[in-house]
């Protein structure tokens, strides 16, 4: 059985007084019989770290080191006390001009330093209008996650691009489709495939976590905005856990 994810990307938004989020949910999740994780700023990992909830960083490079100013690696996530990473994210595809090719590098530099790598995949609204978003998908499992992802080292976040920070949510039909089709691929290529975490993501928020959870193939979330506050993430964190 596929582990239970709720995640949270705070993206580029956190100062050190915000430690005091995941000290709530810590009070509040640290222990739910699902794992729960944020992935703050790299400036907050260590500060974060050791409170009772997973934490993660939101990009890693390559590389275990050299010349790459402002680059962080795997490794030194690892050190300040991440056990996940995002790879792929959206945003880091758009703003980066990041490929499926660097985001395989980096899973795998995720794996290297011990981490578990949450590989984002996701259509944009002209792919979806087009009606290619099994084949967009198809295209990104295979160019970014490597071939010695496994089920313990690796989770897949489904994330349409148009439903990113817009409050604009697939039908449930739509995320099911995708997440059946991800499944299948992830069984027909991996020995464990059926055991892969598959997270949703895209304005998932307490008033919809619930339906969102009862569709098949969705073990959990990766939610931007409304992992900002704990009472914006906590109802998010007990829906899965009751689903
Ligand atoms: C995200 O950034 O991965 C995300 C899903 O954001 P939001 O929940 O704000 O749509």
């Amino acid at each position: 059985m596929p582990r239970k994810l709720a995640a949270g990307n705070w993206k580029m938004n956190g100062l050190e007084q915000d430690v005091s989020v995941i000290k709530t949910l810590a009070e509040r999740h640290a222990q739910a019989g699902i794992d729960v994780l944020i992935c703050p700023p790299a400036t907050m990992i260590s500060a974060c770290a050791g409170h009772g909830i997973a934490v993660g960083g939101q990009d890693c490079h390559a590389a275990v080191s050299g010349a790459h100013t402002g680059d962080i690696s795997a490794e030194m996530l690892a050190d300040a006390g991440a056990t996940h990473v995002i790879t792929g994210h959206s945003e880091r595809r758009a703003d980066h001009g990041e490929t499926d090719a660097d985001i395989a590098a980096k899973s795998q530099a995720a794996y290297r330093a011990g981490l578990k790598a949450v590989i984002c995949i996701g259509e944009t609204l002209g792919q979806r209008e087009a009606g290619t978003t099994l084949e967009i998908i198809d295209g990104q499992l295979a160019g970014s996650v490597p071939d010695d992802a496994t089920a313990e080292n690796t989770v897949i976040a489904y994330e349409p691009v148009w439903a990113i920070g817009t409050g604009k949510v697939p039908t449930l039909e739509q995320i099911g489709e995708v997440h059946a089709h991800i499944r299948q691929s992830l069984v027909a290529r991996f020995g464990d495939g059926a055991g892969f975490t598959l997270l949703y993501g895209g304005s998932v928020k307490g008033s919809n976590a619930a339906e969102i959870f009862a569709v098949a193939e969705v073990n959990g979330a990766l939610v931007g905005g409304a992992s900002l506050t704990a009472d914006d993430f906590s109802p998010i964190v007990t829906a899965l856990e009751q689903a």
